[in-house]
């Protein structure tokens, strides 16, 4: 992932309250399209310009071509608020970050995230880095912002069982239950993801517990009892693939070696 320094200045009066409101929508706006990455962008304002770091996908993640219509809203309401258009410059690449996916097409693609990611909820299934949701068809409205929202939930209900401490059992059910809404939300995007980019997308469901390594082995998929357990552990992750239900999981992370 890259660096970028986005600058604004001011071109004619403005207050601070105005121009943060501004600024915020359209660093929301570049969030909710992939375009940048993270949750926390500080702000810092001297000699009457605005600049915020951001860390974005690719070196060229914030292309006008790229935008969404929210963006280039958000980019009006700017000039509204008495600031001119962003002003980038790349910082270069940050050395501790994954690369994203550079596959034209990718022969299959899932939905996967954890409580410690925030790159691309969608990775290819072929190399496992984080696809741009820029270059993927918007979803909903013209955007990720559903795709962004379901990995909050997903991250959060992660992070909430690895701490173990309140709501361990409710959120492993979201992330592990094919009854679950997180469960369903996923299902419906993926399966709106396919439909728009023709690539079969699949939805991990997470395992954890279970008997023994033998009788994990032996499950079948959840959702349709078929006969789903691969060969080969893919990508160190995914023992299990349905390509009916387009689902993939793994023997309980309490056997797996
Ligand atoms: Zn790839
Ligand atoms: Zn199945």
């Amino acid at each position: 992932m890259y660096l970028s320094k986005v600058n604004f200045e001011c071109y004619t009066d403005t207050t601070i309250t105005r121009a943060e409101k501004a600024i915020n929508l359209l660093l929301d706006s570049w969030r909710y399209h992939g375009q940048i990455i993270g949750r926390e962008f500080p702000v810092v304002l001297k000699d009457a310009a605005f600049s915020v770091r951001v860390v974005c996908p690719e070196e060229n993640s914030l292309l006008d071509s790229f935008q969404s219509k929210q963006v280039k809203r958000a980019k009006l309401a700017l000039s509204e608020a008495g600031l001119l258009s962003p002003k980038l410059k790349n910082l270069g690449r940050d050395i501790n970050s994954d690369d994203s996916d550079t596959c034209e097409t990718p022969s299959w693609q899932v939905l996967y995230t954890n409580y410690l990611q925030s790159c691309s909820p969608v990775r290819c299934g072929d190399h496992f880095t984080p696809i741009p949701l820029y270059h993927l068809p918007a979803v909903a409205n013209g955007d990720h912002k559903q795709l962004i929202k379901w990995q909050e939930d997903w991250s959060a209900c992660d992070q909430l069982q690895m701490n173990g401490s309140i709501l361990e059992h409710s959120a492993l059910k979201e992330m592990s239950d094919i009854t679950s809404r997180l469960y369903r939300r996923g299902s419906d995007l993926t399966k709106r993801l396919e439909y728009l980019s023709k690539v079969p997308t699949y939805l991990y469901l997470y395992r954890v517990g279970g008997e023994s390594l033998e009788t994990e082995k032996e499950r079948c998929c959840p959702s349709c009892g078929g006969d789903w357990l691969l060969e080969n552990t893919v990508h160190d992750i995914f023992d299990f693939k349905c390509d009916t239900c387009r689902l993939v999981s793994n023997i309980s992370w309490d056997f797996k070696r």
